[in-house]
């Protein structure tokens, strides 16, 4: 048995160990275009600020190829042929497989406005090949852009200020990273950032950039000048490769699966990670784009690779993150919030509880169903995710866990418990 591995990140590598474990005899192969040994990507921010050198990231020690018997490939995956059972690679080899894992991840989305990838074009934050261009040119002194709101917006605006960079923070929408932040939320962030000194602006629209002695930026209609760009409005699936061989996609690029993550065009072919189209505990189908669940998911591919009767289904939703010193927590069900205001996401009875700490940069938002807390989302301090996601499942009420909320605060010993306030609010809506 011949599996044949696409990618060597978190979802690759953790089916390749998963397949070994299972099949001490298969030939197992493992092809990435990117880097010999697997690295944290979520780690790379950490680099740039000299905090941890490269190496430090590499997840696993450089005998695990060896150790487990793994073939590496280092090349580019240029088309597949389902039908052959065999893959191209761009160096012009030919290789064959009895199970195919596509573990390709996801590529920065690129920006649209005119202008944006001339010479030099706009800069990435995504592969290491992104981070290497960056760091050469992000010189202390210079002036930056972001353009995107997200997490990984408000990462690379933290390590150019953290440079020595004039960063501007451009963010489309009317407040930053909407997708996991409520307005009130976005509000404590968008102070803390300013108050490091980087220029935050909502609501500006980038409409185009030229290039001249510097780069002059339309945002909003008015002109901006600055010396780099980095584009950060999200990742798409690294799959333009798959265009032509048959491999069902979704709308948005990712790979069709089924449960048993394996494609639901293609037998013999299945996705993990980033490049993969999953059902969502809401019954959406899109990509998970998380560290965990592309481990989760390389492992249940690889289960299923060997004929286990897989049903791959993430648990309850959980994740946390840190910039700018700020902490950002979240679990459970979270609906995203609407510029029109609280919404009910579905049929019951939601309510949102959300206090702001008087003193602190610190915020928790508790989302009720039908009394029941079913999510919660936090900034500033450091919760425990493990006793939020019991009391989610648990069904606990919002007087039980504001009772017991010291017992989810993440340093108990070393912080005072987050006050529960007579100023806190609870609105009709989530
Ligand atoms: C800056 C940054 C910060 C992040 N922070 C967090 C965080 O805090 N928490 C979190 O949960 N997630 C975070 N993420 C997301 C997380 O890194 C991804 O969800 C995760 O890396 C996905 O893993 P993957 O194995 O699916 O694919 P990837 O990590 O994208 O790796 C795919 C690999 O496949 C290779 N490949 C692609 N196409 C081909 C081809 N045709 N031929 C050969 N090889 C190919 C690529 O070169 C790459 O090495 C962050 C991402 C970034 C960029």
């Amino acid at each position: 048995m011949h599996h044949l591995v696409i990618g060597n990140s978190i979802a690759g590598i953790e089916a390749a160990i998963t397949l070994r474990r299972r099949d001490p005899a298969a030939r197992i192969t493992v092809v990435s275009a990117e880097s010999d040994h697997p690295f944290a990507r979520t780690a790379l921010m950490y680099v740039f600020c000299g905090q941890l050198r490269h190496e430090d990231t590499e997840f696993y020690d450089r005998g695990l190829y060896e150790r487990m018997k793994f073939e590496r490939v280092r090349a580019r995956v240029v088309s597949v042929q389902p039908g052959e059972h065999a893959v191209t690679l761009d160096d012009g080899r030919t290789l064959n497989y009895d199970r195919l894992l596509l573990a390709v991840g996801s590529a920065a989305r690129r920006l649209p406005m005119p202008g944006a990838y001339d010479d030099p074009p706009v800069h990435h934050f995504v592969t290491r090949k992104d981070y290497e261009a960056l760091d050469a040119a992000a010189k202390p002194g210079k002036r930056a852009a972001v353009i995107g709101g997200g997490l990984i917006g408000v990462e690379v605006a933290e390590v150019l200020h953290q440079r020595g960079l004039k960063v501007h923070w451009l963010v489309r929408e009317p407040w930053t990273w909407p997708v996991a932040l409520d307005p009130k939320e976005a509000g404590v962030v968008e102070e803390h950032v300013r108050h490091e000194g980087v220029d935050v602006r909502t609501a500006a629209a980038v409409n185009g950039m030229t290039r001249g002695a510097a780069l002059t930026l339309d945002v909003n209609g008015e002109a901006l000048e600055v010396d780099l760009v980095v584009g950060a409005i999200g990742v798409v699936p690294n799959t333009g490769f798959l265009a032509n061989s048959g491999i069902l996609l979704a709308r948005d690029g990712s790979i069709e699966t089924g449960d048993d993550l394996q494609s639901t065009s293609s037998p013999d072919v299945f996705a993990a990670g980033d490049c993969a189209c999953v059902t969502w505990a809401d019954g959406a189908r899109r990509p998970e784009t998380l560290w965990y669940t592309g481990r989760d998911q390389g492992r249940a591919a690889a289960a299923a690779m060997v004929g286990d009767s897989v049903k791959y289904r993430r648990g309850t939703w959980y994740n946390s993150a840190k910039f700018f010193d700020l902490e950002y927590t979240t679990a459970g069900f979270v609906p995203i919030s609407d510029t029109a205001g609280r919404k009910h996401p579905g049929g019951g009875h939601w309510q949102t509880w959300f206090q702001k700490h008087p003193t602190e940069a610190a915020t928790l938002r508790i989302i009720l169903k039908d009394d029941r807390v079913v999510g919660f989302n936090a900034l500033g301090r450091r919760w425990s995710t493990d006793v939020w996601l019991r009391w989610v499942h648990e069904r606990r009420s919002l007087a039980f866990v504001l009772a017991n909320l010291a017992e989810s605060t993440f340093d108990e010993e070393f912080m005072a418990p987050f006050p529960v306030l007579p100023t806190a609010t609870l609105e009709e809506g989530a």
